[in-house]
């Protein structure tokens, strides 16, 4: 009989395709924001422990060369640091070569943090943080019920940083549609500079039917930027953006041109494809818009 037991819909970042996914709580506690759809069927709770535990060491006995785990679901985060450290301890214990655990955040779970709290994690293999940002526009923020401003966000993501866990950013191009996009695209590279995270995510915004910001689409209230549009967005985000060595990634199956980079190192030459594109907005060099995916 398989060990591990699913609950819900999981979902994962696409680097953790190799990770063994454990799901240490359900659904999101958050689970408020406009423009998602991810857990909105799932109560959240925190998984029973012993039932956790004992799938930990089922794990381990089945695949004790097992060197990376995702702590699932949609903010593992906010178990208490107590918790979070028992769970650690587990997983090193049962699986002798883990190298690195990674989990999703929310912005409120790192306020509830400190940086000992999570230097312990990290001595415990806690290696990727997860944390959707979306934007750095307070006005966004507050629009999308993201629960947090700019400046509790880079707080927040101070202290992951005071750590030394590497922080994984996601941003969502196009979130804010016509009305709020170079608001949205200046903010968003305001708040990077200012956490100057290692990763870089960008999604491209899926406007999800049941979600209050596909209501607001419908009433006219948001216009949706198309892919040029898109682009563009990106290019302001890119263009003020200072950081010291971050990886950039917007090849996520949303995003209609996949790109990825070093910013420190290729800022300018992705700045320069970037023009290039827009110059010649050739249909065929963006993603079909049937194949874009969450
Ligand atoms: S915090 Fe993340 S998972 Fe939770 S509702 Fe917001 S976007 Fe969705």
């Amino acid at each position: 009989m398989y060990p591990l037991h699913y609950e819900g819909d999981i979902f994962r970042p696409p680097s953790e395709a190799r990770s063994l996914i454990l799901q240490a709580t359900i659904g999101c506690s958050h689970n408020r924001c406009t423009f998602c759809a991810m857990y909105k069927r799932d109560r959240f709770r925190e998984r029973d422990p012993e039932e956790l535990q004992r799938e930990i060491a089922s794990a381990g006995r089945l695949w004790p060369h097992t060197r990376r785990v995702f702590l699932a679901d949609g903010n593992a985060l906010t178990l208490e640091t107590e918790r979070l450290l028992e769970i650690m301890q587990s997983l090193n214990e049962a699986f002798p070569r883990l190298e690195r655990v990674a989990v999703y955040a929310n912005p409120q779970d790192l306020l509830k943090k400190d940086s000992a709290g999570l230097a312990a994690l990290r001595d415990l293999k806690l290696g990727m943080i997860y944390l959707g940002v979306e934007s750095g526009s307070a006005a966004l923020l507050r629009e999308i019920k993201k629960g947090a401003t700019p400046e509790e966000i880079a707080r927040g993501a101070g202290r992951v940083k005071e750590a030394g866990i590497p922080l994984s950013i996601t941003v969502i191009n196009g979130l804010a549609g016509h009305e709020g996009s170079a608001g949205h695209a200046r903010g968003s590279a305001r708040l990077l500079n200012e956490i100057d995270p290692e990763y870089l995510g960008l999604l491209s915004l899926m406007i999800i039917p049941g979600t209050i910001l596909h209501r607001r689409v419908e009433e006219g209230l948001l216009t949706p930027l198309g892919p040029w549009e898109m682009l563009r967005e990106i290019r302001l985000m890119v263009e003020h953006l200072d950081l010291s060595s971050c990886v950039f990634r917007a090849n996520h199956a949303s995003n209609y041109l996949p790109l990825k980079a070093v910013l420190s190192r290729d800022r300018e030459s992705l700045l320069t494809a970037l023009d290039g594109v827009l110059e010649k907005k050739a249909p065929g060099m963006l993603r079909d818009e049937d194949h874009r995916l969450l």
